[in-house]
């Protein structure tokens, strides 16, 4: 993980990054990249001061959450997390940090993405 690189990114830095990214929304509001997913399924970028890392990443420091991403990478059964349970989305206001353990209950209770025959999933 790069978390300390990521120190460097102002919220300028990274609210360039995210508009020179944002390709379309989706109907379930989800921001999404023209760029093809990393096999992780994550949208990824490459920073100009010379790193790759998860776009969802950058959206919350351009949305002024440092505190909450320092949160989710300083500790280990803490994660960000998709609400919309779309990996490539980069809207910060479907991303929350929590405990994995969190997650993972959320993610058993069933959710109205990817129905009706939608292109999220
Ligand atoms: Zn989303």
């Amino acid at each position: 993980m790069v978390a300390h690189r990521l120190d460097e990114i102002t919220p300028l830095m990274a609210n360039q990054i995210i508009n020179s990214h944002h390709h379309r929304t989706t109907s379930l509001g989800c921001w999404e990249s023209q760029a093809k997913p990393h096999h992780s399924g994550y949208a990824i970028v490459s920073v100009s001061i010379g790193f790759t890392t998860n776009l969802h990443l950058i959206a919350l420091i351009a949305d002024n959450r440092h505190g909450e991403l320092k949160t989710a990478l300083g500790r280990s059964n803490f994660d960000v997390s998709h609400l919309c349970h779309n990996r490539t989305c980069f809207n910060p206001e479907h991303l929350i940090v929590e405990s994995i353990q969190h997650d993972g209950y959320r993610q058993q209770e069933p959710v109205g993405v990817g129905k009706n025959g939608d292109e999220l999933l």
